[in-house]
């Protein structure tokens, strides 16, 4: 008797784990958005459009602006103060009473202000901020809104609400604009790199760990490679997400984005 009600208890736990598991397939199906074309246009041309603001309008930022190649890594911080004109607090922390995940950035529109908690890697901390730019240019509605740290690999997952999505996409194109990165990239690498590209033995040569087979199976392998990469044979460069001042794996996501690495 005993053993039959421990057997109808298991059961019942086992039901319960069923239907769990059920509803959060639901729940999941119900999140899974993918941003359209022509959305996707939308947001890059967002970003570009405040990107160009901000380099004509370089002087109310600097007393003596960069030149282009200086422009990035792009100095979100001086975007916010002197382009889109509201306050940036920047505490080493964000300490928030309640809160269930560590924040790394907050909107706060009812009092114009963003804030980002300093303690996070510079990749990091330029990220969030193009994120809270694009919520504040795209989602006038968002009054008040947090997040946690971003490195941009967040991309990959389409089961996160639209509006992060979107602020995504924002964020990475103004961070590594297409047009200076595609630049860049010629100038250091020369043409898209394939699967079967004789320039990955030269790259594989400084990550011996990754084998060449790995890398003609597997574009992720091949965009981090890329994103990392110091050098082609004898040539020299500063690698495309030091350049950018991006985590690698942003950068190597934006190179396959943009099909420099196919
Ligand atoms: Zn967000």
């Amino acid at each position: 008797m005993r053993e039959l009600r421990r057997h109808q208890r298991l059961q019942l736990i086992l039901q319960d784990i069923s239907q769990d598991q059920l509803g959060a397939r639901r729940q999941l199906r119900v999140y899974v958005n993918v941003i359209n074309a022509s959305r996707r246009a939308e947001l890059t041309q967002a970003a570009r459009e405040l990107l160009l603001e901000f380099w004509r309008k370089r002087h109310q930022a600097w007393v003596a602006p960069p030149d282009i190649e200086g422009f990035f890594p792009l100095r979100t911080d001086l975007l916010v103060r002197s382009i889109i004109g509201i306050e940036l607090n920047e505490p080493e922390v964000i300490e928030q009473e309640k809160a269930e995940f560590e924040i790394a950035g907050l909107l706060e529109r009812n009092i114009s202000r963003i804030t980002i908690a300093q303690k996070f890697p510079p990749e990091c901390k330029r990220f969030t901020t193009a994120h809270e730019i694009g919520h504040w240019i795209l989602h006038p509605d968002v009054i008040r809104h947090r997040d946690r740290p971003l490195g941009g690999h967040e991309r990959l997952n389409e089961a996160r609400p639209l509006e992060e999505q979107e602020v995504d996409v924002f964020a990475a194109e103004l961070v590594m604009p297409r047009k200076q990165l595609r630049r860049y990239f010629s100038l250091a690498l020369g043409n898209p790199l394939s699967c079967n590209d004789p320039r990955l033995e030269l790259l594989q040569m400084h990550r011996p760990t990754v084998s060449l087979s790995e890398l003609s199976s597997q574009r992720r392998r091949r965009s981090m490679l890329v994103a990392e990469a110091r050098s082609l044979g004898p040539q020299f460069f500063l690698p495309l997400h030091e350049r950018f001042g991006v985590s690698r794996i942003a950068m190597a996501i934006q190179l396959e984005e943009l099909g420099l690495v196919l």
